[in-house]
């Protein structure tokens, strides 16, 4: 088959939505029901205009999520991909091509487009995978002699995040109010969080479920992945610093985390797999991985300080320096015998290089606040500020194409008013 495409926009060599991408999202126009639809190039083909037209096999497109779809399992997100890459390319299946007034229902600029959140997320799991963030973290909220807990090396640290605030890039995020202690106070005070970060993640979607009590292999959980979106774990660090021990982040992680609106297959990535780095200490066979388990995608930060008219970008990193990857974190996730679900999202945790132009959160680019970011135009950041705006972006670049994301895109919100009633 060839790797073009008779789409517009598919085939210039800098656009994030080539033939070999096809991800997967939710889009409405105005006073229309949202729908599933697939990015191509320069448009979304609708997928529900597809189906009612007979030239996909495989329904459910008209629903506002793509759990029915995802539910289906890997033979029908073969098929469909197949079949998409037939009626998308060069010299391909004509019967969406040659029919003009079909093809102007079905590929809608992705510019007219709102698009929503892609799955129901059944569950949120936010782990820790990150080795060069979890040494900073550590060192700067308990010393570098206790960077890593003596656990990380042997297991995928992660924790229980809250499914019902994962939101779609573009939504807005309202600055948390919690308890913060400064260092110097003795008892905490009530207070919209002073240190408000983002989290730059990998976030794993899965299209199949697990039995409770049933453990996985990591190959077997590699299955059940479904596909991969840029997730933006917002933070509040004060919050954090107070609560986190000893069952971790609570209040500090649960009021948003964004991702970014098109789910990219596990397919469409699968050229890009790469090893995980050295293991510094042997794991556990059944956290040992078959093969490359991780990928090799560029990630980039940007933010936008209230009232600025342009991005700065404020760190540039990759996938591949995670240290577990997904179907590990699953592996571990599933192995006591928890029944995982179609729409869990699982986090990486913070994606840090090892240099600083490459950390993953501002509490490491300013190091706590310390070492202050100077964004473009002079403007002066350690944390985030009401009216900033984040924007995380990432693709994979093969030979003449790029497997992109989309952005992930927050602006904050000032904090709640405080009530009356709150005052001590
Ligand atoms: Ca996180």
């Amino acid at each position: 088959m060839n790797n073009k495409s008779w789409v517009g926009g598919a085939n210039s060599p800098d656009t994030e939505f080539p033939i070999q991408n096809l991800p997967y999202g939710v889009f409405s126009q105005a006073g229309a029901e949202a729908r599933c639809g697939v990015a191509i190039g320069d448009f979304v083909a609708d997928l529900a205009v597809l189906e009612r037209a007979g030239l996909i096999e495989i329904s459910g497109f008209a629903a506002p999520v793509l759990n029915p779809f995802m539910a289906r399992g890997s033979v029908a997100w073969a098929a469909m991909r197949a079949r998409l890459t037939a009626l998308f390319a060069e010299g391909g299946d004509a019967a969406l091509r040659d029919d003009s007034e079909l093809r102007a229902a079905v590929l809608i600029s992705r510019a007219e487009v709102q698009m929503h959140m892609p799955f129901a997320v059944a569950g949120y799991t936010d782990f820790y995978a990150g080795r060069h963030h979890a040494e900073n973290v550590g060192t700067m909220f308990r010393g570098a002699e206790n960077a890593l807990p003596p656990n990380w090396l042997s297991i995928p640290i992660g924790y229980n995040g809250r499914a019902s605030t994962v939101v779609v890039s573009g939504t807005p995020i309202r600055r948390p109010l919690g308890q913060i202690k400064p260092p110097e106070a003795e008892l905490p005070m009530f207070s919209p969080t002073k240190r408000l970060d983002i989290e730059l993640e990998f976030g794993a979607v899965l299209g199949q479920g697990s039995e409770m009590g049933v453990p996985l292999t990591v190959a077997e959980a590699d299955e059940l992945i479904f596909g991969y979106v840029l997730l933006n774990d917002w933070s509040a660090r004060d919050i954090q610093a107070w609560e986190y021990q000893p069952l971790g982040p609570f209040q500090a992680k649960v009021f948003a985390s964004s991702i970014s609106p098109w789910v990219v297959t596990k397919a469409a990535l699968e050229p890009f797999r790469v090893s995980a780095p050295k293991r510094a200490r042997p794991l556990l066979p059944y956290l040992r991985e078959p093969g490359p388990m991780l990928y090799d995608i560029q990630l980039e930060v940007r933010m936008r300080a209230a009232g600025q008219g342009h991005d700065t970008v404020i760190s540039r990193t990759n996938t591949r320096e995670l240290y577990y990857s997904a179907a590990q974190q699953l592996t571990h996730h599933a192995i006591g015998g928890c029944k995982m679900s179609v729409g869990d999202l699982l986090g990486s945790g913070t994606i840090s290089g090892p240099e600083k132009a490459s950390r993953g959160s501002l509490l490491e680019l300013t190091w706590g606040g310390k070492e202050p970011l100077m964004l473009d135009g002079g403007v002066e950041r350690r944390f985030i500020e009401d009216g900033d705006t984040l924007t995380l972006s990432g693709f994979a670049q093969g030979e003449g194409y790029r497997i992109g994301f989309g952005e992930c895109v927050g602006t904050i919100l000032p904090a709640p008013a405080l009530r009356p009633e709150w005052a001590e």
